[in-house]
């Protein structure tokens, strides 16, 4: 029973498995794949999910349920004339109802050159400089601002039906305003518009793409005490409604600093979605890439120029065997991101960021998702990623944080020239960004403000 992911365990296939290992051991030990730590704890508070839904699904008490009743299939006389088999059999030949052929059809229509951006690199390198005309070592922000009590309690509200959707969006939009006002203040040259709607990173998406369904209590851990509710995804995806537009462009609209449109990229929400089974990761990932696309096109159509795509955790559903890495994993992976903005035009500039991880054996991989910048996590691991990137003469521009969010220590403008100055002994000066190592959400605005004031103080006297 598959400990990770939390669809009904398909009784057929499992006691053909079964079956065939009785012949090499008579003392087989059912168990979940893994610890049940990755799935929910039970489906029987999900009280608003329809019961159509619902029964295709197996958290965890209910896959111990599944162990029992496979236990007993197996030790009946015949096993395929059992209430439970019977019950698991007709479900899975039952009609789900969630194909959509448009996106099919998109999804094997792409060719080679969707999945490559023109014109290359170095030339878009030229063109954005020239375009952007931003300083040296340009300072930006990875995206959210500290979601405060105050946030959070205006999305509950607006959640629960308390406040109408006029009020939700005046409230948020008087964020925005803040939020843009007080990085133009502290000095930083591309802007965020603060992320004020998004609950996280992933579920945001998925409310606003078709094929997703939600659960009420389905959390499970994410790091420490630090929870999410990876959503489900049901069907095939496509864009229901513009995501994310509407606050980019009246976040570019109250200043003519670049405003950083930000979304999450296709192999991130996958990989915090709980996926189906019964396509594949990559037909799966590419769907979710169509979508993506049509959103960053209509952000530059809107005046976005500047398009940040994370991939928070690309790394994280690397497999165990490196030998299986590139053709399991990397092959499609990668292509994901790159059919993401292969349509957008020289001069817009593609960002992406990622979260802590181990970079250093997949460094050429993230190299060929082709983004113009990449901002990723360096201060925790004491920089030696620099090393890294020389060596490998990694081409896209970087900003590897110069200091640790997770904590709420405020760096010292002295302690951030230092780790500037480290960076740009490895790393040419028209190549480095200045920025945190990830998003401000979880950090109190008494912290975050002072710390960007020491960043921009920081660069101004490098420069
Ligand atoms: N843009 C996101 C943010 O700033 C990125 C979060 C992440 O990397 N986990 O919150
Ligand atoms: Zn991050």
């Amino acid at each position: 029973v598959n400990g990770k992911n939390i669809w009904r365990n398909h009784y057929e296939k499992t006691t053909n498995l079964l079956q065939e290992l009785t012949k090499y051991s008579s003392q087989i030990v059912l168990n979940t794949s893994c610890s049940l730590l990755h799935v929910p704890y039970t489906l029987r508070h999900e009280t608003k999910l329809n019961e159509n839904y619902k029964k295709h699904f197996s958290f965890a008490e209910e896959k111990l349920n599944e162990l029992a009743e496979l236990a007993n299939i197996i030790d009946s006389a015949s096993p395929e004339e059992t209430p439970a088999y019977q019950k698991n059999k007709a479900l899975f030949t039952e009609e789900r109802f969630c194909e959509n052929k448009g996106v099919q059809e998109k999804v094997a229509a792409l060719t080679e050159k969707d999945f490559v951006r023109l014109p290359e690199f170095s030339e878009r390198e030229k063109i954005q400089h020239k375009v952007l005309n931003l300083p040296l070592l340009p300072t930006t922000t990875i995206g959210s601002f500290p979601q405060t009590k105050e946030v959070r309690a205006n999305r509950a509200a607006f959640r629960k039906g308390e406040i109408t959707e006029e009020q939700y969006v005046a409230f948020n939009k008087k964020k925005i305003a803040d939020c843009v006002a007080l990085q133009e203040e502290i000095g930083l040259d591309v802007l965020v518009h603060g992320e004020y709607e998004r609950n996280d990173m992933v579920e945001y998406f998925g409310e606003c793409l078709d094929g997703y369904l939600f659960t009420e209590k389905a959390w499970v851990q994410s790091y420490g005490t630090r929870c999410v509710k990876p959503p489900i995804i049901w069907g095939d995806i496509c864009r229901a409604k513009p995501m994310t537009l509407k606050w980019s462009v009246y976040a570019q609209s109250l200043t003519k600093k670049p405003m950083k449109g930000m979304l999450t990229g296709p192999v991130t929400i996958l990989n915090w979605s709980f996926p189906r089974e019964d396509i594949s990761l990559q037909e799966c990932a590419y769907q979710i890439g169509l979508a993506i696309r049509e959103e960053v096109l209509d952000l530059e159509k809107n005046g976005i120029q500047v398009i940040q795509i994370d991939e928070a955790a690309l790394r994280e559903k690397l497999p165990l065997r490196k030998s299986d890495w590139k053709s399991d994993y990397l092959d499609w992976a990668i292509p994901a991101f790159r059919l993401v903005h292969s349509g957008v035009k020289p001069e817009t500039q593609i960002h992406t960021h990622m979260c802590y991880s181990e970079f250093a054996d997949i460094i050429q991989d993230i190299d060929n998702m082709d983004a113009d910048v990449i901002t990723f996590e360096a201060s925790r691991s004491d920089l030696t990623i620099l090393d890294t990137l020389k060596e490998n003469n990694f081409r896209t521009e970087v900003g590897p944080g110069v200091y640790d969010i997770h904590s709420p220590r405020i760096p010292t403008t002295e302690e951030i020239k230092s780790a500037i100055e480290k960076m740009l002994s490895r790393i040419s000066k028209e190549k480095l960004w200045i920025n945190p190592d990830c998003g401000l959400k979880t950090r109190g605005i008494q912290e975050t403000i002072p710390s960007l004031v020491h960043l921009v103080q920081a660069t101004k006297e490098l420069r």
